[in-house]
């Protein structure tokens, strides 16, 4: 893991040029971010991570087993989902989203930042090619001779090991078994850290075991990423921005300005001609898509049978229910991304979002019905209540 001093210099170049040209917007966050803000920790928006993921190999959605449900987004070939609009992104989020602090979280990538500049094919010296096997320092945490097979083996990550996702996986097992130091259980120690220049040196001594190379690097990297995620820097607005406010939905907040940043689009025969879906049922759809975390495509609004399978008027005829179709909406039938728009449907209806993500996964279970903020909701999905509900949640909800 020894550097020439230059490539320090060229990797914090990029760093500047990367934070500066590339600023985190503020958006609309998912139920597990918002948690995780009220505990002032800070995600990086997860949004648009489908525009711009490169490690999008493979479709997990089909094994609602593997797929963790949490972001809903940026699958690739390990069961991890990464969220993020780039690597660093990425990795910050997928630490603060096993429940590390902003200042653990910042002193790792102080590290990870003069290792490898957070790329999974970085390599040095780079005139191996990515071969894994021999003595380079590699990847992401610059593995050294050879190392990261074993730890892929050992720790039984799946995916690439050239793919972020396998990587971080890896690394986090690390942290819980053996370091590469040989150290056992550092994530423990690294939990009691809350003092950002001791998470530098911790990580750089027990983790990457470098010594005091580079460590001024470091410690600027992690002030600079520190700052970058809450704001403190002003080159950039995090994830939180538009929460400063309390209103990002979190279940116990019942006030209606709590409709989030989320956003609904009508697919084209949704509705009747000349009948929308009511402005109350919208703004609730946006509260769902804001706490999901991705635009929500409603397939059926209005344009629906007048009566239920069970003979009762439809919300739907009225305007107050949408169907979100798992295709329209990159999900498959009883899969995970239905999982997670049924959670965030129930979270937005008041349930706590642990409780949520247990019923969301029921399978043929009843209609959820929940009163709240003066509606009164319903969230189905993965039964034959009400009709044939695996391939899309409905969402209704209306005054009463
Ligand atoms: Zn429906």
């Amino acid at each position: 893991m020894m550097k020439p001093r230059w490539l320090h210099i060229l990797m914090l170049l990029f760093f500047i040029i990367f934070s500066v040209f590339l600023p985190v917007k503020g958006s609309a966050m998912s139920e597990a971010q918002q948690k995780i803000f009220q505990r002032k920790i800070y995600y990086f928006n997860a949004e648009a991570c489908g525009a711009t993921a490169p490690d999008t190999s493979g479709d997990v959605s089909a094994d609602p087993e593997t797929a963790s449900t949490t972001l809903g987004c940026c699958q690739n070939d390990s069961s991890t989902q990464l969220s993020g609009r780039n690597p660093a992104e990425k990795v910050w989020n997928f630490f603060i989203d096993k429940g590390l602090s902003n200042i653990q979280v910042a002193g790792i990538m102080g590290n990870l930042q003069v290792e490898s500049s957070f790329s999974p094919t970085a390599m040095y010296p780079s005139t191996h090619g990515t071969d894994p096997t021999v003595d380079v320092a590699w990847g992401l945490g610059q593995w050294t001779n050879g190392k990261a097979v074993g730890v892929k083996r050992d720790s039984g990550a799946s995916g690439s090991i050239l793919s972020l996702a396998t990587q971080l996986d890896m690394m986090w097992w690390e942290l819980n078994n053996r370091s590469p130091t040989g150290q056992q259980h550092i994530i423990n120690k690294l939990k009691t850290i809350h003092n950002l220049s001791e998470a530098v040196i911790f990580w750089q001594i027990y983790y990457e075991g470098s010594g005091t190379q580079g460590r001024a690097q470091r410690q600027a990297a992690a002030i600079t990423w520190k700052n970058h995620a809450t704001g403190g820097s002003g080159s950039s607005t995090p994830a939180t921005a538009d929460a400063t406010g309390g209103d990002c939905g979190s279940s116990d907040d019942s006030s209606s300005s709590d409709t989030g940043d989320g956003k609904v689009e009508f697919a084209s025969g949704a509705n009747l001609p000349g009948k929308p879906v009511t402005d109350v049922t919208t703004d609730y759809l946006k509260k769902v898509s804001g706490i999901y975390g991705k635009t929500l495509i409603c397939t059926t609004g209005t344009n629906h049978d007048k009566y239920t399978v069970d003979g009762n008027i439809s919300d739907h005829y009225s305007g107050h229910a949408c169907d979100i179709g798992m295709s329209a909406n990159h999900g498959t039938d009883d899969g995970p991304v239905g999982d997670a728009i049924m959670k965030a449907c129930l979270v937005a209806a008041g349930d706590s979002p642990k409780e949520a993500a247990k019923t969301a996964k029921i399978r043929n279970g009843p209609v959820q019905t929940r009163t709240n903020n003066g509606l009164r909701i319903q969230c189905i999905w993965g039964t034959n209540a009400g009709g044939n509900h695996h391939n899309h949640v409905h969402i209704g909800a209306r005054p009463g």
